[in-house]
């Protein structure tokens, strides 16, 4: 998600292609689950297609994946909005459900609501 974070709207391809780059990834996953793993996490929105020319007069269009910038602003919201499945063991210790949406979030300093909930 940082990756998207950074560098903004990209393919299921170029995420790979910046995992790769990544150091300390060793098992940089393909593009299909990358697309898999995007699609289910709530974090990521689909902001658009890109054409992708794949030979001579064929092309074909590619979901382009972006960050949800309404609620996602910076790094230290990453962790604000991660869903409970993508939690490590301490963050679900954190984490609480919030009464507005009833998902399970780790709350923002002083607040009762999700991240989600305050931005929306
Ligand atoms: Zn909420």
């Amino acid at each position: 998600m940082e990756i998207l974070l950074e560098h903004g709207p990209a393919t299921r391809e170029e995420v790979a292609e910046y995992l790769q780059t990544y150091k300390g990834v060793k098992n940089v996953p393909s593009p299909n689950s990358i697309s898999a793993l995007m699609s289910k996490n709530p974090q990521v929105v689909i902001v658009g297609k890109q054409k992708v020319e794949m030979t001579i007069g064929i092309n074909t269009h590619h979901m382009l994946f972006d960050i949800d910038r309404q609620v996602i602003k910076d790094k230290g919201d990453l962790i604000l909005t991660r869903p409970i499945s993508v939690m490590t063991p301490k963050e679900r210790k954190t984490a609480t459900q919030c009464p507005s949406c009833g998902r399970t979030r780790i709350m923002p300093e002083q607040s009762d609501e999700c991240l989600s909930c305050i931005r929306q």
